[in-house]
């Protein structure tokens, strides 16, 4: 038997409705923000991220799925959303001013690393992303950190909370590399094997580094912050007053420092204490990245994002209890009893879906007992009965499972206004029942 690959997971009908509902939320914060949709390929030449995320990440030394094409090309399935966002964003000049500027656009899709697969961590995962082009405002930090924000209060997320920090300028940041390994270099011996890798061609990469032994040595570490300019100073102040104005708690953390390296000034990550998804906390994180645009061949605009894990959020929020709705109930399900009943159910069926009703019927001739069986199972909330008697009267009896009542209409009936017929037969008249009686 051929088997999914590792790292990979088939997300059952059982699961997708949790899966819609988070993007559905997803996608109606996206229109409240003016954030269009857009869709790039899942993959892109090799360069792209090689130049982009950086040769030294481990997303591209380590994790990308790449190989040549049949002709010849160097091909990357891509690992993250950004550098394709920016990509598109350049070759399709959206910079112009037909386009509405800044520019924002959202992604949801599936991004591919090949890492040790865990809980909350897959070979190909999914990814909702958001990046806007073009304004240097930090107002536009805090937007996007506030549609996060938004977002995960609209789930019911508590305990969830936003470490802020910034990165400066390129300048800054090439300072404070030469002093984290001047700082690092006398431990050389304490830190991890990956770390002494890291040290000399991508320094701040240790401060991300979840080994105990490298942890041990953060809290002397030098602070970015000390290294920062006053425009960097004053942008960072900025968003932080901005947040405040909004009443979105934060804490400003200089040992995140993000994965990526083209991020610049402000960055951020929502981070969770779970279980669950253990050393993988963070299930948001993003910032500002400022020479990104140029680097790729386009005009000098910078950027501003996130990158949210689907599949860590909804472990987390199965972790946290919190129940997203299942599917809809069904609004009428066709019992159908014997052939004979077949033509007639499938009438009524497709007559009420026809009617943007939500329908369903049997198909296997089975027992009365276990269609009703199914039909509660699908919560149906209308319940016909189809055998030989309804097709020679022609006289349909609807059964309201929520009350038991019964009512007897015609085929021509339903055809004429099945929907109406609908809201007539599962009208809640009990409040009108409590009004009359002065209740
Ligand atoms: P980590 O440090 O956990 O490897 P990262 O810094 O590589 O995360 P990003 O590149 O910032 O992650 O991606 C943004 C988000 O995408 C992460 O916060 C996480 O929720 C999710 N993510 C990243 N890699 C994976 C993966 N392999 N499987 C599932 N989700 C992932
Ligand atoms: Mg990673």
């Amino acid at each position: 038997m051929i088997q999914k690959m590792k790292g990979t997971e088939d997300i059952l009908p059982k699961d997708v409705a949790r899966w819609q509902f988070v993007e559905d939320l997803a996608r109606d914060l996206f229109d409240q923000y003016l954030f269009r949709e857009i869709r790039t390929p899942l993959f892109e030449s090799y360069d792209l991220f090689a130049r982009s995320v950086g040769n030294t990440t481990d997303i591209v030394s380590k994790e990308m799925y790449d190989f040549e094409d049949k002709g010849g090309r160097r091909l990357a399935l891509r690992p993250e959303g950004t550098a394709p966002v920016v990509r598109a964003y350049i070759e399709n000049k959206l910079f112009g001013p037909e386009h509405p500027q800044p520019l924002k656009l959202y992604y949801i899709g599936s991004m591919f690393r090949y890492e040790r697969p865990q809980a909350g961590r897959q070979r190909q995962f999914n990814q909702i992303g958001v990046e806007v082009f073009g304004s240097d405002n930090p107002a536009t930090d805090v937007e996007v950190i506030a549609l996060a924000w938004q977002f995960f209060q609209e789930l019911g997320l508590r305990g969830i909370q936003i470490h802020l920090n910034s990165l400066g300028e390129k300048t800054a940041r090439q300072a404070y590399r030469q002093a984290l390994i001047d700082y690092f270099e006398p431990h050389f011996d304490e830190l991890s094997e990956d770390s002494k890798r890291r040290l000399h061609d991508n320094p701040l990469r240790v401060l991300d580094s979840k080994d105990p032994k490298d942890q041990a040595l953060l809290p002397q570490a030098p602070s970015i912050l000390d290294y920062l300019n006053e425009t960097s100073q004053k942008h960072f102040e900025e968003v932080q007053s901005l947040l405040q104005a909004l009443n979105i708690p934060y804490q400003v953390d200089d040992r995140i420092v993000r994965g990526l390296d083209y991020y610049q000034e402000t960055i951020f990550e929502f981070i969770v204490e779970n279980q669950a998804i253990g050393a993988q906390s963070t299930v948001c994180g993003g910032g500002r990245y400022s020479g990104l645009v140029e680097d790729l061949g386009g005009p000098q605009k910078s950027g501003f994002g996130f990158g949210l894990g689907m599949e860590r959020l909804l472990l987390l929020l199965e972790e946290e209890g919190i129940d997203l709705p299942g599917y809809e109930p069904v609004d009428v399900y066709v019992i159908c009893l014997e052939q004979a009943a077949n033509r007639l159910a499938t009438q009524v069926v497709q007559a009420a879906r026809g009617a943007g009703l939500i329908a369903e019927r049997d198909y296997l001739n089975r027992s009365l007992k276990s269609q009703f069986k199914t039909a509660a199972k699908l919560d149906s909330r209308l319940v016909v009965t189809l055998g030989e008697k309804e097709v020679a009267s022609g006289q349909l009896t609807f059964k309201n499972q929520a009350n038991g009542q019964e009512t007897t209409l015609s085929l021509e009936d339903l055809l004429e206004d099945f929907a109406g017929v609908f809201r007539r037969l599962t009208m809640d008249t009990s409040v009108i029942d409590a009004f009359f009686k002065g209740e």
